[in-house]
């Protein structure tokens, strides 16, 4: 055993899989396009074995839902999903006995908030938030050193929130809910709204503000909730030029003087760059271990 771990990044159009030990170092890494699963999981196991390791571990970070009931029969399953082939698809089994080792499974933005607390933007804090605003919207918060579970994984992208008075006619993009987070203010519920990304649209168009409203509620509930130090917001739509500025001003509204804190301190960006999808599942194993 030479301590390397096998990492795989899960997600809905690529696969990306890699190998990094616990020092934080990535060696290598190759990505696959999401196919069906049948197909997808033994091309990455096969990338992994022709690295020609044996791994102490592989660390999943995926897209979910997942099963993450370790008493579960369907522990490391991918359950209800609306992704065509991968309801209710083993994701863990195979790599742990394909590889031979154990395996480290939570979501991608479980993996995505552990390594922002470990080594990225909750650096040294007790509590850390991180929120992906995207193609979908998720969240998964540390707290003292552990993500938080419940039954499973959180599913901070469904809260339901108020609506913006600018905004009502919309229905909403979530195939569950409707209008709740992420059927509000998502790339696609940008997209079907207004027909256009947020970075795509002018600057003085009123989708800016009310998506910074939307995210400002957000921010506000789980600041109510538990208080993180630090939330640190990524995901393709957060990379709209200014957004995290208003999301900041929003939330400063929103919370109306009831919260600490310089909100440029606490509503950050990501720190970690390239590679942050797979250091995410290196901070499962890494975290898990410890
Ligand atoms: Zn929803």
């Amino acid at each position: 055993m030479d301590g390397r771990i096998a990492l795989v990044e899960a997600g809905g159009t690529k696969f990306i899989v890699g190998v990094g030990d616990r020092t934080r170092r990535i060696y290598t890494r190759t990505r696959i396009d999401t196919a069906q699963p049948e197909a997808t999981i033994p091309a990455a196991i096969a990338w992994l074995r022709q690295q020609g390791h044996s791994y102490a571990a592989v660390g999943i970070a995926s897209f979910g839902p997942l099963d993450l009931d370790r008493a579960s029969p369907t522990w490391g399953h991918i359950t209800r999903t609306t992704k065509p082939g991968w309801d209710m698809t083993d994701v863990a089994g195979p790599f742990a006995r394909e590889l031979g080792c154990d395996a480290v499974i939570d979501t991608d933005v479980n993996g995505a908030a552990l390594a922002e607390w470990t080594w990225g933007a909750g650096q040294g804090t007790r509590s850390t938030l991180y929120l992906t605003v995207g193609t979908g919207i998720g969240g998964g918060a540390v707290v003292d050193g552990r993500l938080i579970h419940g039954v499973t994984h959180p599913e901070m992208g469904h809260i339901r929130l108020p609506r913006h008075p600018d905004d009502r006619d919309f229905a909403g993009h979530c195939p569950f809910h409707g209008d709740c987070l992420e059927g509000l203010a998502s790339g696609p519920a940008i997209l079907s709204r207004w027909g256009a990304s947020l970075s795509g649209l002018p600057d003085d168009h009123p989708a800016h503000a009310i998506i910074a409203w939307y995210l400002a509620q957000a921010v506000a509930t789980f600041q109510a909730i538990f208080e993180p130090a630090r939330i640190v917001m990524g995901g393709g739509v957060m990379g709209t030029p200014g957004l995290l500025d208003r999301v900041r001003a929003a939330a400063v509204e929103a919370s109306a003087g009831y919260f600490r804190g310089d909100p440029r301190q606490i509503i950050v960006g990501p720190a970690l760059g390239e590679d942050a999808g797979l250091l995410g599942a290196l901070a499962l194993v890494v975290t898990d271990a410890a």
